[in-house]
């Protein structure tokens, strides 16, 4: 192997990236999820799961309730209206694990605790409307057209017009 001069050693970049990621992993989401995947797919509806113990809603759902430890099967239906309770915006590009691709930014990724639940579902929110998001602000899920069984089946949540 060649030896490098200490000067051309010093003005080497350390590191180089194309920024491109290939991602090719699958992993399974469990009865629960599968539940609730199929019925975002199927009905556009979000699932949860109550506590028995605490009544704390799921949604997404757990088979089990965190504080009680305590196996939970009283499915119901919650939102799909929501309220924003953090965000950010996003305007620096990663790749997106669930992708391996760059999302275009600016985009917002929220928490948003949908109507009749006890947690926070995590999805992106989009900017489209050019109307700032605030925590509180009342949003809606927007569908793709063709669901394949996948969280990103939705597409984003959005403002709700007036609201
Ligand atoms: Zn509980």
């Amino acid at each position: 192997m060649a030896q490098i001069s200490p000067t051309k050693r010093k003005n080497r970049p350390l590191t180089l990236s194309s920024g491109d990621a290939f991602q090719p992993f699958r992993y399974s989401v469990g009865r629960f999820g599968s539940k609730f995947l199929v019925a975002l797919r199927d009905e556009k509806k979000f699932l949860a799961v109550k506590c028995g113990e605490c009544s704390r809603v799921y949604s997404p759902p757990h088979p089990l309730c965190g504080p009680c430890y305590k196996k939970m099967d009283q499915w119901l239906e919650v939102g799909p209206l929501g309220t924003l309770t953090t965000f950010t915006i996003l305007r620096f590009q990663f790749i997106d694990p669930e992708t391996g691709q760059k999302k275009p930014v600016p985009y917002g990724y929220g928490f948003i605790k949908l109507d009749g639940s006890d947690t926070n579902f995590q999805h992106f929110v989009s900017l489209e409307s050019g109307e700032d998001l605030h925590i509180g602000m009342r949003v809606r899920p927007v569908f793709e057209e063709t669901r394949t069984g996948d969280i990103r089946d939705i597409r984003h949540f959005e403002p709700v017009p007036g609201d």
